[in-house]
């Protein structure tokens, strides 16, 4: 954190919160890059998400706790795309691009590295940078959450996953709905690990529905690219 940001009340409580919290220090015993990991972890246990020999794409992946989850539960089977605007410092197991995810360069490199190959479980938790003006942050949020959909949508096998973070508030019961006309099942998970104070939880989808043909002319469409 910056001078100017501990300089600040909110800036300072951060700090306080974060150099406090359990699942910080828990991290750095358990050599995790972030926090994070614990919440895919403890959805992973629930709901058994994550197997040896998948293909997982991992959206808003730095800075890479999720995808060292994904690598062990992988087991040195399967792979690991992972995207994010800030860079996932090298892990083996993980293939990785610096990049934005609403740029179809970004989709490119994706359908690229799968050709003929569908998904196994998307992972998205990315979240924009907050700019305090909450319609419009929860705006950029959930265009990020239908982009990924999107992507689930297209490139998920038939008993694939979709696991997706999003906050409560305006746009929420839309997505909520978009999810349940995309999949079978769809629950919402709030971690322990994540803060009692955000709005923040996951929904996860199981089982897409129709996205059979779909996903045919997404591969045909990139072999002949
Ligand atoms: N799951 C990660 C982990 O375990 O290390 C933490 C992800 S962090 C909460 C959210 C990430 O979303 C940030 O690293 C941010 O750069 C990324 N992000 C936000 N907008 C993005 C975009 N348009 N394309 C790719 N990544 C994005």
């Amino acid at each position: 954190m910056g001078q100017k940001a501990k300089r600040t009340k909110s800036g300072s409580a951060w700090m306080h919160e974060h150099v406090t919290d359990p699942y910080v220090k828990k991290a750095q015993l358990d050599g995790y890059r972030s926090r994070a990991a614990y919440k895919l972890l403890e959805i992973d246990k629930r709901d058994h998400l994550l197997r040896a020999g998948m293909t997982v794409v991992d959206l808003g992946a730095a800075p890479g706790s999720w995808c060292q989850v994904a690598v062990q539960k992988l087991k040195k089977q399967g792979r690991v795309l992972a995207i994010d605007l800030l860079p996932v410092a090298p892990m083996p197991g993980v293939e990785s691009l610096e990049g934005d995810f609403t740029d179809l360069s970004a989709l490119n490199w994706l359908e690229d590295k799968l050709k003929s190959g569908r998904v196994d479980l998307v992972l998205s938790d990315m979240a924009p940078n907050i700019s305090g003006v909450m319609l419009r942050d929860q705006a950029r949020h959930y265009e990020l959450c239908e982009l990924a959909l999107d992507f689930a949508k297209t490139w998920l096998k038939p008993d694939g996953a979709f696991l997706v973070k999003v906050f409560q508030g305006v746009g929420f019961e839309d997505f909520r709905t978009q999810m349940r006309q995309a999949f079978s099942q769809v629950h919402i998970r709030k971690p322990d690990s994540s803060r009692d104070r955000s709005t923040e939880v996951y929904l996860l989808g199981r089982g897409p529905l129709g996205n059979v043909a779909a996903v045919d002319e997404a591969i045909v469409t990139s072999l002949q690219e």
